[in-house]
């Protein structure tokens, strides 16, 4: 029998709890997946609040979606998404300028969350032994410290049990999990928490030919100030405007303050957006106070038949629009684990390292995107300090460098290795660019015609 065992049990129709049921399709005679909501296709709904916010899948996350349902971003494109070469598509603003246009064999798919959340469950639920559950509220596990045998739905007097051998919790960032495990006499797994304090306010407002010259979209890295925001075009011919302040400078909902704190940002491109189009709906906020991380690799002992992936193991900073790729990189390390054949007492262990070691590089890069900014709070260790100075050094070269530019969005992308940035071919280019330096002339005229 497959570590996993007969039958499974998702909570969560998210996009962690899709790729995960795909995932276990190939080894479980029966997933069943749990969720909370009665899932309409096309609407933001209750249970993902953040499907109304600005989602940018990164292409690494994009390639896996590929690999796992082929012909994923062609059907997103029939229901109405674009897609974009990142730079060249989209005008990207990082450290108070544009990065230079140039080719970098990305591509954006420029859709809002609940269209790409929608074709991922359209193809999961086609699978033949994936069921879905809608409208049940998973409240506890069952089992004993050793080892979790299903859960629990409903509440008190209507509570009921459904039995699993495997039990996965993708139920997003307000999972329940630690709660749960001590329902069963388990020890929760500890935690890291960076806290940002982030605010977001998005509005929709109605496309009209010609705006931004033919661009499908712009972002607005927050910069010194810490504020950004992003505006693209989505299905239905729609902008939709999302805007973004760290520490508590959050941007206000009223039409008139959304338009103001748009003004305020590195370019007037989606100040002129917003005055430009029809608004289609009111602005709506989000508070994100802290990405948190639960170490669930670090637990001395976990029992068997729990596992635990996506938000409800990491909830990113949602600025570096990393959630959807880790989840999928999560949902191919547990492939692999499954692969692997360990036993199910073995399974959590395995997967939870694996989970953790593509959590790493995301959560690194983050944070020490976070921590440049002098008011979050948090250890600035030197390899820190000297990896910001740095990337503050890449982005001016980025501004002006074709190279330089390719090779930073391939690395924010989750596509190449930080390492790439210090290739000699590469650093060469961020030190002498980005300290103001001018380059030879016959170097300048490579860089120009790279
Ligand atoms: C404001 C914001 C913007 C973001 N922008 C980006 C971005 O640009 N790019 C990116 O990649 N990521 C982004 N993210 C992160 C992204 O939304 C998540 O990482 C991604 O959706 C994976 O989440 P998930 O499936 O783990 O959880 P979710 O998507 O939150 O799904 C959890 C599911 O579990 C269900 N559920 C919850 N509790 C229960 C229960 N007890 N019983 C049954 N069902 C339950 C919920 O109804 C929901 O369907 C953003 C997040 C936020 C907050």
């Amino acid at each position: 029998m497959s570590p996993a065992g007969r039958d499974a049990v998702v909570i969560g129709a998210g996009f962690a709890g899709l790729l995960a049921a795909r995932v276990l399709s190939e080894f479980c005679a029966r997933v069943t997946i749990l969720e909370r909501d009665v899932l309409l296709d096309g609407g933001v709904r209750r249970g993902v609040p953040q499907g109304r916010h600005l989602h940018g899948l990164l292409d690494r996350g994009r390639a896996i979606l590929e690999e796992l349902y082929p012909g994923y971003t062609e059907e997103l494109v029939r229901q109405g998404a674009t897609t974009a070469e990142v730079l060249v598509g989209t005008r990207w603003y990082v450290g108070g300028a544009r990065l230079t246009p140039t080719p970098t064999g990305l591509t954006s798919v420029i859709a809002t969350r609940p269209l790409l959340e929608s074709v991922l469950r359209q193809r999961t639920l086609a699978l033949p032994n994936v069921e879905l559950r809608e409208g049940l509220t998973v409240s506890g596990l069952t089992g004993d410290p050793d080892r979790v045998s299903g859960v629990i739905v409903g509440r008190d007097g209507e509570a009921a049990t459904i039995p699993a051998d495997l039990v996965v919790d993708a139920s997003g960032r307000g999972s329940r999990i630690r709660e749960w495990l001590g329902g069963i006499g388990a020890e929760p797994p500890p935690e890291e928490e960076l806290e940002v304090d982030l605010g977001y306010a998005s509005r929709v407002y109605r496309h009209r030919d010609g705006q931004l010259d033919g661009q499908s979209s712009v972002i607005v890295s927050t910069g010194k100030n810490g504020r950004g925001g992003g505006a693209v075009r989505v299905e239905g011919n729609r902008w939709l405007v999302t805007l973004a302040g760290m520490l508590g400078d959050h941007p206000p909902t009223d039409p008139a303050g959304f338009q103001e704190y748009a003004g305020t940002l590195t370019t007037p491109d989606i100040h002129e957006i917003i005055t430009g189009s029809q608004a289609l709906d009111d602005a709506v906020p989000y508070r994100f106070r802290a990405a948190t991380r639960r170490r669930f690799d670090r637990m001395p002992t976990s029992p068997s038949g729990l596992l635990v992936l996506g938000d409800a193991q990491c909830a990113f900073n949602p600025l570096y629009a990393q959630g959807m790729t880790v989840a999928a990189l999560e949902a191919l390390a547990l492939r692999a684990c499954l692969a692997g054949e360990p036993s199910p007492s073995e399974l959590p262990a395995r997967f939870h390292t694996a989970a953790a070691e593509s959590v790493e590089l995301a959560w690194r890069l983050a944070a020490e995107s976070d921590l440049s900014n002098p008011g979050v709070a948090g250890e600035r260790t030197v390899r820190t300090r000297l990896t910001n100075a740095f990337v503050a050094r890449a982005h001016r070269a980025a501004h002006h460098d074709p190279r330089v530019a390719r090779t930073f969005m391939r690395v924010a992308h989750l596509v190449e290795a930080p390492a790439a940035l210090t290739d000699p071919g590469i650093v060469g280019r961020i030190v002498l660019r980005g300290t103001g330096l001018s380059l030879t002339s016959s170097s300048h005229r490579r860089t120009q015609e790279d």
